[in-house]
């Protein structure tokens, strides 16, 4: 005789096959691609835009109006973060969260289409991480099933919100002290990737916390009274050499780099006060709270040696290890299977390979095989690298993130590199095939309840059963919404001149004049394109 769990399942496979799903599913994959010019137009609007984190005032303005017009309802400010929001449409269960970021790299300035270094601007910041594709796969995908829940009266909320200063790792943790994801079922974020892809269990990077440490020394004439001055500069040395020593005895899990933000004002006046900016990378909480405090014995050393004092350190950033959801990332796999990858034209392909060649990487093009659904790693298969702090959103709501196809494989990451692509077709049909995976799995998530509590059981018994989230931000920390404000007021006011108007150019390629794809030129130089 069956057991009453068999019949559950029977009836739950029996669910999973509703014509009426699949049907709308269909549906929604049809009325995302007749929305390719609204999705580009997305995707080059945000490039042209090109803010880095804490200062994405153009590209929020941009989509609060754009969600807004859409029927949502916008709610800004969120956290203390100015640029900051999150967008609501529907009404009651389940509430579908969807997030992506927005910031983009320091000196990253490229000309999309052109596969060679051409800045822009020269020392702009650009879109070399690809972070202005991400919302247009959310909204368009959001904005396909909001159009069939109203007409087939769905129950279920859709809340979007966009990642301010990932690159900084600088928000998310706000956002869930915030409350952000208090009421959420589940959430779905989106990352550029050069293929169409999701994971489940513990990413293969690394949590971090971001810290700034400061000392205070005492200005004298560095000529004249040398003896006098205290160098705050002198106890950043010495601690960087500090952590250098020490590196060579952490695990090989570990990641850690800096940069000094302070290092005093000229070389005649003994600097009074300096700072360094660490990231602190491990593979859990526990290990990045010990690398922390041992950061923070090195300073108290090197201000004991330079007599200088050390500033209590400042949190600028942090993010928890990601840990995705089993449930909802074998399901978005089965509608990752059914999309596939984009159709690349040789216009797409001879760019992608350009690029790598110019980039002495092999020059395999564009992926032109899917992914497959890796599983989980063990965990001496976990050996450190990047960090997001999608990672904190992960261990309080069960979280996947779709990569979608719409950047060139063998990238350094990081770089003007990364921003070639991503006001191109490649970066248009990658945002495209993500919007359609993205639109089935919310209409599988809001049709079939049962995944939302497999989901959820997914995370209690199995993700949180021994760990349990800890915030890396202190209860005095605050979003460092300061940070990038000199930068982005330097370059803003060039940038300005290469915002896209959708009303005059169909693409921001065309605006810009540029041939696609532009490859370095006989001579060897490099350019591409006239400038407004
Ligand atoms: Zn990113």
């Amino acid at each position: 005789m069956p057991s009453l769990s068999i019949l559950l399942v029977a009836l739950q496979a029996a669910t999973s096959q509703s014509p009426r799903l699949a049907a709308l599913k269909q549906e929604a994959v049809r009325d995302v691609a007749g929305r390719v010019q609204f999705t580009q137009q997305m995707v080059d609007q945000i490039f042209s835009f090109a803010e880095l984190g804490f200062q994405e005032t153009e590209t929020s303005r941009y989509l609060i109006d754009l969600l807004k017009k859409n029927g949502f309802t916008v709610r800004e400010g969120v956290a203390g973060i100015p640029t900051a929001w999150v967008a609501t449409w529907g009404s009651g269960k389940p509430v579908i969260s969807l997030g992506s970021d927005i910031d983009d790299i320091p000196q990253a300035s490229q000309k999309p289409g052109v596969a060679c270094h051409a800045p822009m601007i020269e020392g702009a910041p650009g879109h070399g991480e690809g972070h202005n594709s991400g919302q247009a796969v959310n909204i368009t995908a959001a904005l396909a099933v909001k159009k069939v829940m109203e007409r087939e009266h769905l129950p279920g909320t859709l809340q979007i919100w966009p990642g301010v200063a990932e690159e900084l790792v600088g928000t998310k943790a706000y956002f869930v002290r915030d409350g952000l994801f208090k009421d959420v079922d589940i959430v779905i974020f989106s990352h550029v990737d050069d293929n169409l892809a999701t994971s489940w269990g513990d990413v293969a990077g690394n949590g971090l916390v971001s810290v700034l440490f400061s000392f205070q020394g005492r200005s004298a004439h560095a000529a004249g009274a040398p003896w006098r001055g205290r160098s705050a500069l002198d106890a950043v040395e010495l601690m960087d050499i500090g952590w250098n020593y020490r590196r060579e005895h952490l695990r090989l899990q570990q990641r850690s780099h800096y940069v000094i933000p302070n290092g005093g004002d000229q070389p005649n006046v003994v600097p009074p006060t300096a700072s360094v900016w660490y990231y602190l990378r491990e593979l859990d909480y526990p290990h990045i709270m010990e690398m922390f405090a041992l950061a923070d014995t090195i300073a108290k050393a090197a201000a004991m040696m330079t007599s200088t004092t050390e500033l209590p350190p400042r949190i600028l950033g942090s993010a928890w290890p990601g840990h995705f959801n089993r449930v909802i990332a074998q399901d978005m796999y089965e509608n990752i299977k059914q999309i596939g990858l984009p159709e690349w034209t040789d216009a797409d392909q001879r760019l992608a390979k350009a690029l790598q060649r110019e980039l002495g990487v092999p020059d395999s093009g564009l992926a032109i095989k899917l992914d497959t659904l890796r599983p989980a790693l063990k965990p001496n298969e976990r050996t450190g690298g990047g960090s997001d702090d999608i990672g904190d959103v992960s261990w309080n709501v069960p979280t996947v993130t779709l990569r979608f196809p719409s950047n060139i494989p063998g990238l350094p990451g990081h770089n003007w590199a990364n921003a070639i692509s991503m006001a191109t077709p490649i970066a248009h049909k990658g945002a495209t095939a993500g919007a359609k995976v993205m639109a089935m799995t919310i209409l599988d998530f809001l049709m079939r309840p049962e995944l939302v509590t497999q989901a959820w059981d997914y995370f209690r018994t199995v993700q949180t059963k021994d760990i349990k989230y800890q915030p890396l931000i202190r209860p005095q920390d605050r979003p460092a919404i300061e940070l990038n404000r000199d930068v982005m007021a330097k370059f803003r006011p060039e940038m300005r001149r290469f915002y896209y108007d959708p009303t005059k150019y169909r693409t921001y390629l065309e605006q810009l004049g540029i041939t696609y794809p532009t490859e370095r030129a006989a001579d060897g130089s490099c350019g591409g394109g006239a400038t407004p």
